[in-house]
């Protein structure tokens, strides 16, 4: 019995989490196959995909455990149960405007055109605050959204604002602090459950020693 934990395959979540794995004394060889791996001393396969589809598989049991950024948890609303947060990966969800905006809070949105990659969030703050406007889902690059006349406001993942600044927007709204956590599928039997603890204390063990 092995548990199959899926990570990111390339970005930003991808480099922390195999080093997590290292800390917690998981050997791993990431070389040859870039779809899956074993681990040699620990009941673990690791798979590696694009961290959009990583809900979605532990949903569906093809994965046991995934890791990914909260973010991506609540946009994609899969039945999937957070395990632990593992202290990296952080950075927040925020609604921008342009830097000439006179803004003064959450009903300046009103009647906006948002472009975001985050649409389902997006569209629970607005309703959450009692906002109509219109929400624009785009793929990628939704900080030049404004720039080019797509939108007026943005909603995107933030961590030092350099991005927004260099596109002249600021910071208007968190809707969200996020960073990655461990999440695992619903069902998983007992023999499962006991890799997954085993996993755990190491996971706790780590996040201690770096307290
Ligand atoms: P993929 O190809 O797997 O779909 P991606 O382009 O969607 O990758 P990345 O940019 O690699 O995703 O970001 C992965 C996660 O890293 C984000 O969902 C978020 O949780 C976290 N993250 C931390 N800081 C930032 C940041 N400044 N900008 C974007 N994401 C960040
Ligand atoms: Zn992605």
């Amino acid at each position: 019995m092995k548990l199959k934990l899926a990570i990111q395959k390339s970005g930003r979540l991808h480099d922390d989490s195999i080093k997590l794995l290292k800390e917690c004394g998981i050997d791993i060889n990431n070389g040859v196959n870039r779809l899956k791996t074993e681990a040699s001393n620990f009941p673990l396969e690791v798979f590696f995909l694009r961290d959009d589809d990583i809900p979605q598989y532990v949903e569906d049991g093809v994965a046991d455990l995934g890791i990914v950024g909260e973010n991506v948890v609540m946009e994609k609303n899969k039945q999937v149960q957070v395990v632990e947060k593992l202290g990296f990966g952080k950075c927040r969800l925020s609604v921008a405007v342009p830097k000439a905006m006179d803004y003064s809070g959450v009903q300046d949105l009103h009647k906006l055109r948002i472009a975001t990659t985050y649409p389902v969030i997006v569209d629970d703050f607005l309703k959450k605050n009692s906002i109509t406007a219109e929400i624009h889902e785009i793929s990628g690059s939704v900080e030049i959204a404004p720039g080019i006349g797509l939108a007026d406001a943005i909603c995107d993942l933030v961590s030092s604002g350099s991005t927004l600044f260099m596109n002249g927007l600021k910071e208007a709204e968190v809707i969200l602090k996020s960073e990655a956590v461990l999440i695992a599928n619903n069902g998983l039997n007992a023999a499962q459950q006991q890799i997954l603890d085993k996993l755990l204390f190491r996971i706790k063990a780590v996040k201690k020693a770096k307290n």
